[in-house]
């Protein structure tokens, strides 16, 4: 085709589907894997993460998971596909990381070792270092955990602490696959710090106040953006059943702290649904010791019954994109479901929209943009409904 037909056709695109109308849907994804993972073949391990990427960004896990399975074919000792399936090595061999996690304990323990840190120590070295973190931190410390990206002050048993360790490093590398493309991340960004209390007295003595009932008796967390950079989760000593909730605020605070830290996005000053609703997105988006954007936890389901089953009032999102409203646990799960539709609503259809959007802001953060990038609302809103019905509601 002559360049310059292909040149006025883009230039009429717009023109041809009307402003503000989404685009065209685009190719089957599960259509687009095989093609594109029979054109791979056997050799091209880079390739294969690329593909492992396309699955994640479209919410294929199985697909996903069977690509990073070709690139370990391929280089078995591959760092970045063995952590994204949540593998570990122990004594030469390559594990599911909770059970290699486990037979080291043991092997260490037998020896007398305790874990700190980055690794097995003796006893009376792991004591010297938690006193000096214990005079560092300005609390009682059980247990540090350090990751390549964070570091994990716990007073809550060590098994709890690895689980959310590797949990919350996994968000990180998800973070940066999915918003490396809308913002540029910060290659030299220190550790992120986060606290582990075991009580609320702690909690609120370290943390400094806490504002508008955000910690409950049992769990709460928040991110400190203001001057120390540390995420705090505070659980209540026993409330052991409450682990799938701290380790769910976690991550959801953690987003903010990465959108802060990480990618230098400041989003502070943009609405709030933006904020909160990705937030949301990965932090009801836990499976094991993964975090897969899009998919829902059990919480997450029974609260969008609770929501859009007819229990409360619809918000509608020209009030949410407007900023214009209060903050209630309704707007919390209509801002996650409206960035789960924008993300991976009709087919995948406005996800290039929003992540065009994302990487205007903070300055272009109002409801006029968001309708150039992505939509006119009042277009989006029964495609919206349709997603709450169709696919936030069945399970
Ligand atoms: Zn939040």
């Amino acid at each position: 085709m002559p360049s310059g037909r292909l040149i006025l056709l883009l230039a009429l695109s717009p023109l041809l589907l009307g402003a503000g109308k989404p685009g065209p849907p685009p190719l089957d994804p599960e259509a687009e894997y095989g093609q594109r993972a029979a054109r791979l073949g056997e050799t091209d391990p880079k390739g294969w993460v690329a593909l492992a990427d396309f699955c994640e960004e479209r919410g294929l896990w199985e697909r996903q998971a069977e690509a990073l399975r070709k690139v370990l074919a391929l280089e078995p000792d591959h760092k970045e596909a063995r952590a994204r399936l949540d593998e570990a090595c122990f004594s030469g061999e390559w594990l599911p990381a909770e059970e290699a996690e486990a037979r080291e304990a043991e092997a260490m323990q037998g020896m007398g070792l305790l874990l700190y840190g980055t690794t097995w120590i003796p006893a009376k070295e792991a004591d010297r270092l938690r006193e000096a973190d214990r005079k560092a931190v300005r609390w009682d410390v059980e247990t540090r955990i350090d990751t390549p990206h964070l570091v994990l002050y716990s007073s809550r048993p060590l098994a709890f602490t690895r689980r959310l360790a590797a949990l919350l490093e996994n968000e990180v590398g998800a973070y940066r696959r999915l918003y490396g493309r809308v913002w540029k991340m910060d290659p030299g960004a220190k550790p992120i710090r986060i606290y582990l209390f075991g009580d609320r007295a702690t909690f609120e003595r370290v943390g400094g106040p806490v504002h508008g009932g955000h910690l409950s008796d049992y769990v709460g967390g928040f991110y400190d953006a203001n001057a120390t950079k540390i995420l705090y989760v505070g659980m209540i000593r026993g409330a052991e059943g409450n682990e799938t909730m701290a380790a769910s605020i976690a991550v959801h605070e953690l987003l903010h702290g990465l959108d802060y830290l990480l990618s230098r996005s400041v989003v502070k000053g943009t609405p709030k649904w933006i904020q909160e609703g990705r937030a949301e997105h990965f932090g009801q988006a836990i499976q094991g010791r993964r975090v897969q954007p899009g998919t829902l936890s059990r919480f997450a389901r029974g609260r969008f019954r609770t929501v859009f089953g007819g229990g409360m009032p619809e918000i509608p999102i020209a009030t949410l994109v407007d900023g214009a409203c209060g903050f209630t646990e309704a707007h919390y799960a209509a801002s996650q479901a409206f960035v789960h539709f924008l993300f991976h609503g009709d087919g995948g259809r406005h996800a290039a929209g929003f992540r065009a959007f994302l990487s205007g802001l903070p300055a272009k953060a109002s409801r006029a943009e968001f309708e150039k990038a992505v939509g006119k609302l009042p277009a989006l809103e029964p495609a919206f409904r349709r997603h709450d019905q169709e696919v936030l509601l069945a399970s």
